[in-house]
């Protein structure tokens, strides 16, 4: 289903949903988190009740007590249990302690519930809330469980720490699909694909390659791909160029901060994070611990997210009503701090106050802005991912990471020789990716982590035994070897990377 397509030809994105029995009340998990988060829960929860939202919430502990109570993961496993039974969960932002290892809940809620896909509508509010781009109205569907928040992160060397970017066939197909669809449903004219695949030729290659792959099943949809860095650039100057913006997680991350604080501010906007089975509703900002407990925070973000998820749930006409609502309410000048402006704000409230202001407009429309209808029967078509036939897949070399405080790569390529045998040659090494042998280049910085790269002749594969058997000749020569990563083909086709000025 859609919970977007507006009267006339604006649109106000929201999310596709699940239908469901409107007489029975949905039960929602609901977590009031950290800082300002209680009091926007509270009046985020007063709108819907008071809007007659059929939903019955089930609350529980998360964020900063938990952790301070010694649990790492900030949620307790009861909770998990609560959250997979209900299968939706609204909830306030947390803070995450500094240091002690404490793991963001966040990331650890999205990816063990699968929530791949994460939605974020940056809609500007013009004239009544201040931005330099009346015209924006962008929806980023942002990649939520692979690439560098894999957190997978080791310190190799004295002086070299890795993170490893993890990014799979499903992952891209699940997303990109998914941004298709919601495009689809929504009425969208465009969806843009934002990488950086120019330097990741393989992870974020995969990424744009899957994009166009679907891009084709949507002709009715224009496509089209930025190279991320000039993409932001004209994201933040141009945003009314943008329709819908597909993306991996880290660049979504940032990206979505950018456009939700160009349409006006991060306080207005709501996120939803959406898998196959179960969904989160939050707002994008943080639990603003300086502003918790004055009755100043800005509630928006978390109604909005709540919104999202009313038209998840299938009450689509309660979500249009607390929406108009809320339109209604900035465009009567009505604000909290974080977006009062003299001469265009005609009173400044604090969280209570707007929620009961939002309240005594419900059943009105804005009368400058546009009223938001949100179709009543669309349905995304996101069929599950179908694993694909395996490809050919051959060794065909081996990358030696090694751990050596010398300078002089020649030096190191030297030592490397006595590892060569009638199998496999050291044919380059590169530090920090760059070639420094053969032929490298005195002026090229050097750290103490080294790639040496062994490969049999060309045309040849290696067997397994045979990179042990090379791994176990570095170490009785003294070569300190930090890790191997594997060289294969698939399917005829190299499946690594180059070095750089190989
Ligand atoms: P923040 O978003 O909490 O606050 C940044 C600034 O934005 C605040 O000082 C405040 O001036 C303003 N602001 C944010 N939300 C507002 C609102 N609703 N109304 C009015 N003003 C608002 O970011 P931060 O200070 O970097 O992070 C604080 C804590 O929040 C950290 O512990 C961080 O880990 C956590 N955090 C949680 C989430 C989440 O739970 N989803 C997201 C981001 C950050």
């Amino acid at each position: 289903m859609i919970c977007d397509v507006n009267i006339n030809n604006t649109s106000q994105s929201v999310i596709p949903f699940l239908p469901q029995n409107q007489q029975m009340k949905q039960k929602v998990t609901i977590a009031k988190g950290d800082g300002i988060g209680p009091e926007i829960m509270e009046a985020t929860l007063r709108i819907l009740s008071a809007a007659g939202a059929q939903i019955e919430t089930e609350e529980i502990e998360v964020g900063e007590k938990v952790y301070l109570s010694g649990n790492t993961s900030g949620i307790a496993a009861e909770s998990w249990d609560v959250i997979r039974r209900n299968k939706v969960f609204l909830k306030a932002p947390i803070t995450t302690p500094q240091g002690g290892g404490y793991k963001s809940l966040n990331v650890t809620t999205r990816k063990f519930l699968g929530l791949y896909s994460n939605v974020r509508p940056c809609l500007s509010l013009h004239p009544f809330v201040a931005t330099k781009h009346p015209h924006m109205d962008i929806v980023i569907v942002r990649e939520n469980e692979e690439d560098l928040y894999a957190g997978i992160e080791h310190q190799q060397t004295d002086e070299v720490i890795q993170c490893l970017k993890l990014i799979s066939r499903p992952g891209c197909e699940k997303i990109v699909r998914y941004a298709f669809e919601y495009a689809r449903v929504n009425g969208r004219k465009k969806v843009t694909c934002f990488t950086k695949d120019n330097i990741m030729k393989q992870t974020d290659g995969l990424f744009h390659q899957v994009f166009d792959e679907i891009a084709v099943e949507y002709p009715e949809i224009e496509n089209e791909h930025w190279i991320i860095d000039i993409g932001a650039a004209k994201m933040a100057d141009t945003p009314e160029m943008f329709d819908v913006i597909v993306t991996l997680n880290l660049y979504g991350d940032v990206l979505s901060d950018i456009s939700a604080q160009i349409a006006g501010s991060v306080g207005l906007a709501g996120s939803a994070n959406i898998g196959e089975e179960c969904a989160m509703f939050e707002a994008i900002h943080g639990s603003a611990p300086r502003r918790a407990g004055q009755d100043v925070a800005n509630p928006s973000g978390l109604l909005q997210g709540a919104i999202m998820m009313l038209c998840h749930i299938g009450q689509t006409e309660v979500a249009e009503k607390i929406q108009n609502a809320w339109l209604r309410t900035i465009e009567d000048g009505i604000h909290t701090y974080d977006i009062f402006k003299e001469g265009v704000s005609s009173r400044k409230v604090g969280t209570k106050e707007f929620a009961q202001a939002v309240i005594a407009n419900l059943g009105k429309q804005p009368l400058r802005l546009m009223p938001v209808r949100y179709a009543k029967d669309a349905q995304l078509n996101l069929p599950k991912y179908k694993r694909k036939s395996a490809g050919k897949k051959e060794l065909v070399g081996v990358d030696v990471f090694v751990h050596w405080s010398g300078e002089e790569a020649d030096q190191l390529a030297e030592q490397l020789a006595a590892l060569n045998n009638d199998k496999v040659k050291l044919s380059m090494i590169t530090n920090r990716g760059i070639k420094v042998w053969p032929q490298g280049f005195k002026e090229t910085f050097c750290t103490d982590h080294w790639r040496c790269r062994f490969k049999p002749e060309e045309g040849k594969t290696i067997s397994n035994e045979e990179v042990i058997a090379l791994l176990q000749q570095a170490f009785s020569s003294g070569i300190d070897a930090i890790k191997t990563e594997n060289l294969y083909s698939f399917d005829g086709k190299a499946a690594y990377s180059l070095g750089q000025g190989q």
